[in-house]
């Protein structure tokens, strides 16, 4: 396994639309071994393989408090949504902004599993939103894209003062 580097806002490799994933392989396996060390080193609750510069539709999640409910969802298709709920969310790709994103409460859910399976996931709350905003990465979507276009100019230039203050202490790592 191997920690992979995430790709950060505004790098324009985050707008690239994912193919879906046809070969369930040990290629594939090995993907999603380093995309759940990289998220739980982050530490984070979801990951998108868009964030690790890999365009298949594929993402890991695990929303638990424990970090013991792992999730795997592969080519995923939202086939039904219920609702609407307002969650704080943030981005291992826009590190340290957190934004109020509306989003459905409930959705039901259509993808593979790691081995090519057919499964259906019915999800609310936390992992709800947490599945629609690693789907959004597919499709080369932020979740600063929800924001004013002020706003997202204020994020854009709160990162960039934050990655020149970051490098010295990166330097010396
Ligand atoms: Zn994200």
């Amino acid at each position: 396994m191997a920690i992979r580097e995430i790709v950060e806002f505004p790098d324009p490799r985050l707008r690239t639309k994912a193919q879906p994933v046809v070969a369930f392989d040990a290629e594939l396996r090995q993907l999603v071994a380093d995309m759940f060390e990289t998220m739980y080193d982050a530490p984070g609750i979801g990951l998108a393989a868009t964030q690790v510069d890999v365009h298949r539709q594929l993402l890991v999640l695990d929303v638990s408090e424990e970090k013991n409910a792992p999730m795997v969802i592969i080519n995923p298709r939202i086939v039904s949504r219920e609702g609407s709920q307002v969650y704080q969310e943030g981005c291992l790709s826009v590190p340290g902004i957190f934004a109020d994103v509306e989003r459905a409460d409930r959705i039901r859910v259509e993808a593979h599993d790691v081995d090519g399976k057919e499964v259906v996931i019915e999800a609310d709350g936390l992992l709800a939103v947490c599945i629609q905003h690693e789907m959004d990465h597919l499709t080369g979507k932020l979740f600063v894209d929800y924001l004013s276009p002020l706003k997202r100019e204020l994020v854009r230039k709160k990162l960039a003062k934050q990655r020149r203050h970051a490098e010295p202490a990166a330097a010396g790592a």
